[in-house]
């Protein structure tokens, strides 16, 4: 089973506190209404939940989210198609829509109000993982683009020993 995990929003990237995606508690259940965005994963077939941050306590500002989840199959629950990207091809990034999902308040991770630190210690080491792939796709990038302009040749000489590509 593969996890995915739904934080962000049009307006709650970096600012992750300004999400919009809101928990209401009914009795012993929370129903979470909300979309989200370039979650990783989310739409392969062995997608079997989603951990889905929420507002749970809006009076609480950065202090009133909290984590949950949310299995495939719950009714209100669906995925969008994967986002065509021009790089990390290798994992599709697609959105959440939650429309009145209800989910038993065991569903909570940690505590109530715990979601915006949760988010943030995992998006520390992810932050990092993603800016060492930017940089090794791009260096990739560099590696082959000079490959390339060391063999092809034009008007006598290869591309690389024109001033237009060595400018670059
Ligand atoms: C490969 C990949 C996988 C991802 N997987 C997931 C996932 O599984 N689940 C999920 O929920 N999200 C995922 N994300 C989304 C990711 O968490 C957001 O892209 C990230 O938080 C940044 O948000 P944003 O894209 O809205 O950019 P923005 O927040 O709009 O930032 C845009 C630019 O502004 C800069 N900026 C932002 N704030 C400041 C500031 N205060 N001062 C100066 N500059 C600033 C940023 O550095 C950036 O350059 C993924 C992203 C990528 C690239």
């Amino acid at each position: 089973m593969i996890a995915s995990f739904g934080v962000t929003e049009a307006h709650g990237g970096s600012d992750v506190a300004n999400i919009k995606t809101r928990a209401v508690q009914d009795g012993d259940d929370f129903i979470i209404s909300g979309t989200k965005m370039f979650s990783t994963n989310a739409g392969t077939a062995l997608h079997g939940f989603s951990t889905v941050v929420a507002i749970t306590d809006p009076e609480l500002g950065p202090k009133g989210l909290s984590s949950f989840v949310v299995p495939v199959g719950t009714p209100g629950f669906s995925v969008g198609k994967p986002s065509n990207k021009i790089g990390w091809r290798f994992a599709d990034s697609v959105e959440l829509y939650l429309d009145d999902v209800r989910i038993p308040a065991r569903n909570m991770i940690g505590n109530r109000g715990d979601g915006l630190k949760q988010v943030l210690s995992v998006l520390s080491i992810g932050r990092i993982l993603v800016g060492a792939t930017g940089l090794g796709l791009a260096r990739r990038a560099i590696d082959l683009a000079k490959s390339y302009g060391r063999d092809r040749e034009l008007f006598g000489a290869s591309i690389l020993k024109h001033q237009g590509w060595l400018f670059h």
